[in-house]
């Protein structure tokens, strides 16, 4: 068994208080990793007085100090790229080969964009009247920020990066199904010399330590990413305290597909955004919406590309999807199988794991092969509630305000893509969805200086570029009439 995951406060690696532990366990094999701390409200307390204490001088360092320590955590991680893929794969159960080109990648390209793009912005100065008005940045003070375990390292660093950047100090808590890369990233600043107390790491469950994090009174600001429900809880206990909050939350996003698209061209972009990481990102579209006239070629040709996908052992070079994130959750998307063929549904390829198994895998691994449901009503409860497992949904539309209604008719609002041969058409099509980002012919091509968050209940916020900045600050102005 590897070494035991602890909690990293001011500058050491502690066990909980209580000194219980957690197993984390490899989804892909059943077997424990390792344990981490079960922390509670009392580490809590000591991690956000440690950060109390650090953001005194953090706080007072340069922009350019700064800068140069993201640079130095960016330099570190990429150092060790291999292994923050390996732990990830062990952790979460998904392909090496995705854990390298997607979560390693772009935990290193976080930290390198902040500081680079920090580099780059101008000091924000207005005259008029003959009076000058300086727009300072200061920062908000201690930030609590909370992670799932679908892309670990890469939505924590997401988050570190700015926060450290505009000055702030950190009491983080990762999943505790995914403490890995998290623990890593704590080993890597302390084996860099980021001073004591600046990020601090505390281990637990959700309701145990992600809620004393929201309910401390020192913690002013909390960047959660998570399920809508949970986001919720984050907001009713945050907003009486009046504290800066980023809420970015689940989504049912769709895929549309228009009578014009050439399909063959766009099928690997179409499958690669239903099942990456085995549908378990919050951009992957689980509602393919398809012009009927194209229906029938679409079903056949996607069900042919989706049987290819090569589902098997994580750390197989070869494997395209792994495991899901836990037994657990593999029966909840089960569940989600067996309600939509109740709903009258048709599985055109995959179905449960006692149905069609995945061979050549642990038995205790949490498989599942990719599913693709169809004749579904479109307002069914498979075809608009959260899923976030490889299970998509397809539905013909007779024209574009068909499709225009069938993709906004879900609460969530978080992402969608358009698929045609006419990218004006596209474009205008996209501005009618109601989504945070939609792409047009092309999937999770993030380019981190634009907004990025969820309408309706898909989140409240923006991240990415200016947004993370202005988010991990407070915007004050000074006036200065000129003599
Ligand atoms: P959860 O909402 O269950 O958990 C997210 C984090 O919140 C975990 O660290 C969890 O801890 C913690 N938590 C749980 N309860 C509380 C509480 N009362 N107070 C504070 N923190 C709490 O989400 P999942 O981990 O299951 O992740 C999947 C969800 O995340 C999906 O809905 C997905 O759409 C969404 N997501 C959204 C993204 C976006 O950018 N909009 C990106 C990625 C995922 P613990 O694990 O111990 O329960």
């Amino acid at each position: 068994m590897m070494g035991a995951v602890m909690n990293f406060i001011n500058g050491a690696f502690v066990p909980s208080q209580s000194g219980q532990t957690i197993n984390t366990v490899n989804p892909a094999t059943g077997q424990v990793i390792t344990t981490l701390p079960r922390s509670a409200a009392s580490d809590v307390a000591i991690a956000t007085q440690a950060a109390l204490e650090a953001g005194k001088t953090w706080g007072a360092t340069s922009m350019k100090e700064r800068i140069a320590w993201l640079h130095r955590i960016a330099d570190a991680l990429e150092e060790n790229s291999e292994t923050i893929a390996q732990l990830e794969s062990m952790d979460t159960g998904k392909p090496i080969s995705l854990s390298r080109r997607v979560d390693a990648a772009r935990s290193v390209a976080n930290f390198r964009f902040f500081a680079d793009y920090a580099s780059e912005q101008e000091e924000l100065i207005f005259s008029d009247h003959g009076a000058v008005n300086i727009v300072q940045r200061s920062p908000v003070g201690v930030v609590g920020l909370i992670t799932p375990w679908n892309l670990p390292l890469y939505l924590l660093s997401w988050k570190v990066a700015p926060a450290l950047l505009m000055g702030n100090t950190i009491v983080a808590k990762p999943s505790e199904l995914t403490p890995l890369t998290a623990h890593f990233l704590a080993q890597t600043v302390k084996a860099i010399g980021l001073p004591d107390g600046v990020f601090n790491l505390v281990h637990g469950y959700g309701p145990e330590v992600g809620q004393a994090i929201v309910e401390h009174p020192h913690i002013r600001g909390i960047s959660f990413t998570g399920g809508t429900a949970t986001g919720k809880i984050v907001a009713a206990t945050a907003a009486p305290m009046f504290k800066k909050l980023s809420l970015e939350l689940g989504g049912k996003n769709a895929t549309v597909v228009l009578e014009d698209a050439p399909l063959d061209e766009m099928m690997d972009g179409i499958v690669r955004a239903s099942f990456t990481n085995s549908g378990q990102v919050c951009l992957c579209g689980s509602r393919i919406l398809v012009h009927a006239s194209l229906y029938d070629e679409f079903t056949t040709k996607f069900v042919k590309a989706v049987n290819n996908i090569k589902v098997g052992d994580p750390l197989d070079e070869s494997t395209v999807m792994g495991s899901v994130i836990s037994v657990d959750h593999r029966s909840k998307v089960e569940s989600y199988i067996d309600l939509g063929l109740a709903e009258g549904g048709t599985v055109l390829t995959g179905g449960t794991s006692k149905e069609v198994p995945v061979d050549g895998v642990s038995p205790s691994g949490a498989f599942l092969r990719p599913t693709v449901i169809a004749n579904l009503d479109p307002s069914s409860r498979t075809a608009t509630e959260e899923i976030f497992g490889p299970v998509v949904t397809v539905h013909a539309f007779d024209s574009e305000e068909d499709a225009i209604t069938m993709a906004n008719m879900t609460e969530y609002g978080l992402a969608g893509s358009v698929w045609t041969g006419d990218v004006e058409r596209g474009h205008a099509f996209a501005k009618r969805m109601e989504s945070g980002i939609v792409w047009v012919n092309t999937w999770l091509n993030r380019d981190l200086r634009t907004p990025f968050g969820g309408v309706k209940q898909s989140g409240v916020g923006r991240e990415g570029g200016t947004w993370s900045m202005s988010f991990f600050s407070e915007m004050t102005n000074i006036c200065v009439q000129q003599p």
